[in-house]
């Protein structure tokens, strides 16, 4: 196969726009080799349609990836395109959309009506042929992200702030994140889930419409919203898993099982014991209640 030039690149990304961007630059950004063919990932600005990695090579079809949204550099862009290809290469009894969906969130549970709306995506994802395929697949990956939103959100979220409605993903999801990732410690992740998550929501929105999505696009749809599922699931069992948050006080190990605790006469937890599989130290853990308007009702602080 010839080397791609900057021209076939601008045309591509021009042509999967419909259009409607045109590109300001295009670079090579790396090249990779480790399995034995030629693929190179460009960088490419344009006007108005956002910065992408375009991803191309040696018997390997040309595509795209949106640079704000989940890849971040180019090695990711290639891991993914080049992990999509081996998918797509196996047979088709080999694909099981229960394993595909358990490989993108690391196992986490997931909330059984929306696993069951990840799992008919995931199926339909490998007969889709024709645009109305595509296009049918961003509007069910739309409705599993309300289903989503649904599943994450409470009324008590929004505070004094306006209910937001029935099917405001974005607003519920932003509600969300605000009451249980509090603090600045939780900066960092609260600004990456944010993007991923509008990152997401934009995508399925722009596939649902799109004339010119293929193959491709709308698998990076699909993926993206499997991978959000799991974020938020992470995210609901690190707010409701105790002892994530603390180490042994001696060692610093994080290899703690609860070995006592003291309640009060209502049965309420005040001190929990820690013991250390490590240097078998004990942590003390003591609770206090918080406001009403905290995310947890207790707050647990090591004394000892
Ligand atoms: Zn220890």
């Amino acid at each position: 196969m010839e080397t791609r030039t900057f021209e076939d690149v601008k045309k591509y990304v021009e042509w999967q726009s419909q259009g409607k961007c045109t590109v300001l630059s295009a670079k090579t950004e790396q090249h990779f080799n480790d399995l034995g063919v030629d693929v190179y990932v460009w960088n490419v600005k344009t006007d108005t349609d956002g910065d992408w990695w375009v991803v191309e090579g040696d018997n390997v079809p040309m595509n795209l990836y949106p640079q704000s949204a989940y890849y971040f550099g180019a090695d990711e862009a290639y891991s993914f395109h080049m992990g999509l290809m081996q998918r797509m290469s196996r047979s088709q009894e080999d694909y099981n959309p229960e394993d595909f969906i358990n490989g993108v969130t690391l196992g986490a549970e997931i909330a059984p009506q929306l696993f069951r709306k990840l799992k008919n995506i995931a199926a339909l994802i490998d007969t889709a042929k024709e645009i109305e395929d595509f296009q049918s697949i961003g509007v069910q990956c739309r409705e599993t992200l309300i289903e989503l939103g649904n599943h994450l959100y409470n009324p008590m979220m929004a505070g004094n702030e306006d209910q937001p409605q029935a099917s405001n993903f974005k607003r519920k999801c932003e509600l969300f994140i605000k009451f249980y990732l509090r603090g600045s410690e939780n900066s960092d992740y609260r600004n990456i889930i944010k993007k991923l998550t509008e990152a997401t929501w934009d995508y399925a929105n722009k596939i649902t419409h799109s004339r010119s999505a293929t193959y491709y696009e709308v698998s990076t749809c699909t993926t993206l919203c499997i991978s959000l599922v799991g974020v938020y699931e992470n995210i609901l069992q690190k707010v409701f898993d105790p002892l994530s948050q603390y180490h042994c006080s001696e060692c610093q190990s994080k290899k703690l099982s609860i070995s006592g605790d003291d309640s009060d006469e209502d049965g309420i937890v005040q001190k929990l014991y820690l013991h250390c599989e490590e240097c078998g130290a004990t942590t003390q853990i003591a609770f206090e209640k918080n406001d009403e308007n905290s995310p947890t009702y207790i707050t647990g602080k090591v004394i000892k």
